[in-house]
């Protein structure tokens, strides 16, 4: 049982769809708001957040008739009420103030805060017992097991919009759970598919930020090219889903217009395919259970000609290897993953260390963790909040030591 809804338990939508978008300002917020504002008619919004781009946030609670809307940054207030003066749109900032746009009634709520900051605002939806879209991935990988099963508990519905999940969850609508053989997710396998593992260990960062079809942030680009980000999104999968890791496969897909499938028992296959754009996963959560009128470019297959599949390799991209390690061993051990690896990637934008020292940082962090005793299992997001800190902090003593074998 989870709390991503399958095809016997769809509701059926109709009237104004109240909606919050937190995170609005981001680039899953931009993206969101550009399906908003193709259909007025169909939304009322609610609540928009942002950090602390003040401007960004207002212009947007104007242009939408938003209700409230919330800034991270506290020292941001003031700006805020001066940005919004006379609109009659209410505000707050701080962390409190984030939560409360989460707790304010919405039919429909997008979690698309970046980071651990994403969790708590998400929780605070999720026990509304709503309808959330998911694209914060710290809320699974850090505390995916306490995330689901809360969401269970309150009855929300949790809808994947990262496309890889997303597509999944299209696709299992073809079939009952007890069905499903396995999952597979796809990934372009990024600037560095064809390289050697020498050529990996040394890569720029220029060079790292060349993703081949998707325009992200830099972060989840670096994640692409080091398949860190694929390895994220098994953790993804099987906390949504409820998977055993040995249920998820990765295909690596160039042209990354397959997004995911499943394999159900009569060895059907089920595919959902669309052009790279997240457009495509957020319009089918903010339709759903319908489908509305979406606004990325159709797909043109007799254009792109063909599609092409190759088994990933875990020897040249060891960060997906250790997704798979972190999942077995759970206990936290998915949110030390993740946390080692900012650290790293950080380290890496500020060329501390080389690109191959990416995956080296986990690993090192993972083993000196599980070394430590430090497993156990995370039952509140303060606890997935603390492993996360001091996993950090582990990470952050090991980094020099992986630095100086690097040079
Ligand atoms: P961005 O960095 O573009 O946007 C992040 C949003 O969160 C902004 O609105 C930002 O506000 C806000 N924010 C950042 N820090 C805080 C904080 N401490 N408290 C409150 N709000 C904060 O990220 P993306 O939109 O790219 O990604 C959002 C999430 O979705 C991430 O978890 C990412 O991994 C995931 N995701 C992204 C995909 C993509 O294609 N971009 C694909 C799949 C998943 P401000 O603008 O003021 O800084």
């Amino acid at each position: 049982m989870s709390a991503v809804p399958l095809r016997n338990d769809k509701a059926v939508a109709s009237g104004v769809r109240i909606v919050s978008v937190l995170g609005a300002t981001g680039s899953i917020g931009d993206s969101t708001m550009d399906l908003l504002r193709a259909a007025p008619e169909r939304y009322q919004v609610e609540a928009l957040t942002a950090n602390n781009n003040v401007q960004g946030l207002a212009t947007l609670a104007k242009e939408f008739g938003a209700r409230f809307a919330a800034v991270a940054d506290e020292s941001l207030l003031g700006e805020l009420r001066d940005a919004l003066a006379g609109t009659g749109i209410a505000c707050g900032a701080g962390e409190s103030a984030i939560i409360e746009a989460a707790e304010r009634p919405a039919d429909w709520i997008m979690a698309a805060i970046s980071g651990a900051a994403g969790l708590k605002p998400a929780l605070a939806a999720v026990d509304r017992g709503t309808t959330i879209a998911l694209a914060n991935k710290e809320c699974l990988v850090c505390a995916g097991d306490f995330f689901m099963a809360r969401a269970l508990n309150a009855g929300a519905n949790i809808l994947p919009a990262d496309s890889e999940h997303n597509a999944l969850f299209q696709a299992l609508s073809s079939g009952n759970r007890h069905e499903l053989t396995k999952v597979i997710i796809t990934a372009s396998g990024g600037p560095f598919r064809t390289w050697a593992a020498a050529d990996i260990e040394q890569a720029t960062l220029a060079q790292a930020l060349k993703h081949p079809n998707w325009s992200m942030g830099q972060k989840i680009t670096i994640d692409s090219a080091s398949m860190m980000n694929k390895g994220l999104e098994v953790i993804e999968a099987s906390y949504l889903f409820a998977l055993s890791p040995d249920e998820i496969d990765v295909l690596v897909h160039p042209q990354s217009i397959i997004h995911g499938m499943v394999e159900f028992s009569d060895r059907s296959v089920v595919a959902q395919l669309g052009a790279p754009d997240m457009r495509i996963p957020i319009a089918h959560c903010l339709g759903w259970p319908d489908r509305i009128v979406g606004r990325a470019a159709t797909l043109d297959l007799a254009k792109i000609g063909q599609l092409t599949f190759e088994a990933p390799d875990f020897v040249r991209f060891p960060g997906l290897r250790l997704a798979y390690d972190a999942l077995r061993t759970g206990q936290g051990a998915t949110t030390v993953y993740n946390a080692a690896n900012e650290i790293a990637v950080a380290a890496f934008i500020a060329q501390q260390i080389r690109f191959g020292a990416i995956a080296r940082l986990v690993e090192d962090t993972l083993n000196a963790w599980i070394r430590a005793g430090n497993l156990a299992p995370l039952s509140s997001a303060d606890d997935a909040i603390a492993v996360d800190h001091n996993a950090r902090k582990m990470a952050a003593t090991l980094l020099p030591q992986i630095a100086a074998k690097a040079s």
